[in-house]
């Protein structure tokens, strides 16, 4: 861990999450959307591959990744059907897997979502989401009913000016920035009271935006869990303005957690008045031969390392397993997926990196789902 210097004790968690992208849509035109390696469907619909851009389009929305990850299909909405759930199963027979976690786009906004938790969670799978909050207040009532375990915001601060300046011109008024914050807090509110676990994740790119995060931790730190983020585009100053909030705060370093098998690593911090803060970054984790040949595969240009397995629904085909959003042209259909050296290569490397962590830090043997 580079974090920080402090002697302190590690767990590893073996990765057993399935991250899945159930919706395209959304209200919000983040600046720097990777929208899960996808193209925006709703700006590239008629086109073929060769013509997929990364935006922005007429939604204003972006796709990072999309002029160098060769994406090849569009994402459609997954429906809360048999399919789904057989989708799901066929995962979980080739791959361990406890958690799926929902993503988008916004998933808030997908009308049937309780359905899609509610499916999961019949398979015994825990359900998470992140989310915005644009539509929380609404849908959470049921989504907790249906086994929701946890939401995850993406918060980017505080006042109206703060969102919008991280909003394509399009949708970028102050007005419309206050409305999506009043939703976001309507969304905090209605978790807590459904019994929702509730994080909040700041991306903090810089020292410039050290006043920003506290201010954020300030409004929403008593309600919820605040997780700061490495910015992906990380120079070090990321890392060093995470460590000024840390100093700032009087936090002090409880513990870390790494997750056997992807590049997700956090420390826990608790504040003078006892509630936690975490502190996530990326370990340069690379799978062992399908990283190897990779055209990214440096320090600069492999941004998320691996992060563990998406499940999409391409549109008029079947469903995706894609392993890396700058690689979209490793996705697989499912079928083809659970019967690869590929699928074989992530849940070996699972194992043996849990088996190698644990000796490397003396830690505990795996817990099975992150403190
Ligand atoms: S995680 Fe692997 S496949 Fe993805 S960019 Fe990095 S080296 Fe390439």
């Amino acid at each position: 861990m580079t974090y920080d210097a402090h002697r302190i004790p590690v767990t590893v968690v073996p990765d057993r999450t399935l991250r899945v992208k159930i919706i395209d849509a959304c209200g919000l035109a983040c600046t720097f959307c990777h929208n899960e390696g996808t193209p925006v469907a709703a700006d590239n619909l008629g086109r073929t591959a060769a013509e997929f851009t990364g935006g922005p389009g007429r939604t204003g929305r972006v796709s990072l990744y999309l002029r160098t990850n060769r994406a090849a299909f569009l994402p459609r909405r997954i429906e809360a059907d048999a399919d789904f759930a057989l989708a799901l199963a066929a995962v979980r027979g080739s791959l361990p897997t406890d958690e799926v976690h929902f993503t988008g786009g916004e998933p808030t906004l997908h009308p049937d979502l309780p359905a899609l938790i509610d499916i999961a969670h019949r398979l015994g799978l825990t359900v998470g989401v992140t989310s915005n909050g644009e539509n929380g207040a609404a849908i959470l009532p049921e989504c907790a009913a249906a086994g929701l375990d946890r939401i995850n915001l993406s918060v980017f601060g505080t006042t109206p000016e703060e969102l919008a300046a991280v909003q394509a011109p399009r949708l970028a008024s102050p007005d419309r920035a206050a409305r999506k914050l009043a939703a976001l807090g309507a969304t905090i509110e209605a978790a807590s009271r459904h019994g929702v676990k509730v994080a909040a994740n700041i991306v903090v790119p810089n020292v410039a935006h050290v006043e920003r995060v506290l201010r954020v931790i300030e409004e929403h730190g008593h309600r919820v869990v605040v997780r700061m983020l490495v910015s992906l585009e990380d120079d070090g100053a990321s890392l060093a303005a995470m460590r000024e909030v840390v100093e700032r705060l009087g936090a002090v370093p409880e513990q870390h957690v790494l997750t056997a098998g992807t590049s997700d690593q956090r420390t826990r911090y608790r504040l003078p008045d006892g509630r936690p803060l975490y502190a996530k970054s990326i370990r340069p984790v690379r799978l062992p031969a399908t990283c190897a040949g990779c055209r990214f595969n440096n320090d600069q240009d492999c941004q998320e390392g691996f992060y563990g397995v998406r499940l999409y629904r391409a549109q008029d085909g079947p469903f995706m397993v894609g392993v890396c959003i700058q690689r979209m042209d490793l996705c697989v259909p499912l079928g083809e997926f659970v019967m690869s050296r590929l699928c074989r290569e992530v849940a070996d490397f699972r194992d043996g990196e849990a088996d190698r962590l644990v000796a490397l830090h003396g830690a505990p043997a795996p817990a099975t789902a992150p403190p």
